[in-house]
């Protein structure tokens, strides 16, 4: 699956977990989840599919590599009942508000949740069962 790796140099990071420390490199988009990449791993010899928000450091390419990336991965915004884009009001606002987390986290989940303990709804890309309030 993963011969003839055309491997960028400059797309290099590593995670925060210690699963595996050394450097991994970008190869791409694997197309399962908004916001998740695929990334190489020289020395396990395999892909793997990781969010920004496990990267503990990475290139100044890296870093813009995914920018680009989760701009372009952004979920549509919300649409109304004659199925058009809503630009304003709690809807909006509120996809708005889950598109800047989208960045941080590169998270995305499609339906509603509420919160856990208090029932608060959680935004798109928050990734914990309990809202930001509840989680300290
Ligand atoms: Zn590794
Ligand atoms: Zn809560």
């Amino acid at each position: 699956m993963i011969d003839n790796l055309d491997i960028d140099e400059n797309l290099w990071f590593y995670l925060s977990d210690d699963d595996c420390m050394e450097k991994h490199f970008i190869i791409g988009n694997p197309h399962t989840f908004h916001g998740r990449i695929m990334g190489y791993c020289p020395e396990k010899k395999t892909s793997f599919y990781f969010s920004i928000k496990e990267i503990k450091s990475m290139s100044i390419q890296t870093e813009y590599w995914i920018k680009g990336f989760l701009s372009g991965n952004e979920p549509e915004a919300p649409l109304d009942e004659d199925g058009d884009t809503i630009y304003s009001g709690e809807k909006y606002d509120f996809w708005s508000k889950s598109i800047q987390l989208f960045h941080e986290y590169g998270y995305w989940h499609k339906g509603e949740r509420l919160c856990d303990i208090c029932g608060k709804k959680l935004y798109h890309s928050w990734p914990h069962l309990q809202c930001e309030e509840c989680i300290k």
